[in-house]
């Protein structure tokens, strides 16, 4: 077991049907709850390979296995679930608008309401979804009509035609109002933290780091790059030294702060 990550499998047969279940999952950090998984699943991976490849080797006996993955993504180019999702045949729930019957799939840019995206904004006076073809407003009260109109279709040829993802967000969620969820954009796009988490666990999407935009760690950094410190000397003002050992692998590094 690791600290981070629980890996176990379970097998048992019922009737003629072999399950199957792996479970990957470590503790929520920093408040971020979903992007832990895929980092976590990284650091499980340790010298005994890929911990999902791992896995999916240990159904190989199975002539009729099926293996799920799911997760919500983290980050764009380093998520896991998203390579695997854009390798499969890509479905969306798709839902026909109310006016003209277009069916599409929900998407965040296509919500609208006051001044969205600005200091003045205010859901709370109507957030309606604009149809893609009609443009017409769909009011929320519409939803669970077209919830059970919609239908699951697949958007690309994967490569494996084995291969099904299905992606779905929060906008289609019968217990969470549009309301909430553009309060929720509207309370968290100033913090590119907070951004992270509505962008992966409410539209279910990688979170893309934009040019300009830079964690605490960055700023700090770039902050001690910027000062007038040279290496190997101890600048004015400094009270006490501490130094701190890491152990890798193959090294040991050292690293003392003043
Ligand atoms: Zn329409």
């Amino acid at each position: 077991m690791n600290g981070l990550l629980n890996i176990f499998s379970y097998h048992r047969r019922v009737r003629n049907l072999v399950t199957g279940i792996v479970i990957a999952r470590c503790p929520p950090q920093k408040g971020i709850m979903d992007a832990p998984f895929e980092r976590g699943i990284n650091k499980a991976a340790g010298n005994e390979g890929d911990p999902v490849k791992l896995a999916v080797e240990r159904t190989n006996t199975f002539w009729n296995r099926l293996i799920f993955l799911y997760s919500t993504p983290s980050v764009k180019g380093a998520s896991r679930i998203e390579k695997s999702f854009l390798e499969s045949d890509q479905r969306y729930y798709f839902l026909p608008c109310p006016d003209c019957g277009h069916q599409q799939h929900l998407i965040w840019e296509r919500i609208e309401y006051a001044d969205k995206g600005t200091d003045r904004a205010d859901p709370e006076s109507g957030v309606y979804y604009i149809c893609e073809k009609c443009d017409r407003p769909i009011s929320e009260n519409q939803k669970p009509k077209m919830l059970r109109a919609g239908e699951w279709k697949p958007t690309v040829q994967p490569l494996d035609k084995r291969h099904a993802g299905f992606h779905l967000n929060r906008l289609y969620s019968p217990w969470v109002s549009w309301v909430d969820i553009a309060l929720d954009f509207e309370a968290s796009r100033k913090d590119p933290q907070q951004h992270q988490v509505f962008v992966n666990a409410t539209l279910g999407l990688p979170y893309e780091v934009v040019a300009g935009e830079q964690l605490e760690w960055q700023k700090l950094e770039a902050r001690g790059r910027s000062a007038n410190y040279k290496k190997g000397f101890v600048p004015n003002g400094a009270l006490l030294l501490t130094a701190g050992v890491d152990v890798q692998g193959d090294r040991l590094e050292c690293s003392i702060w003043g």
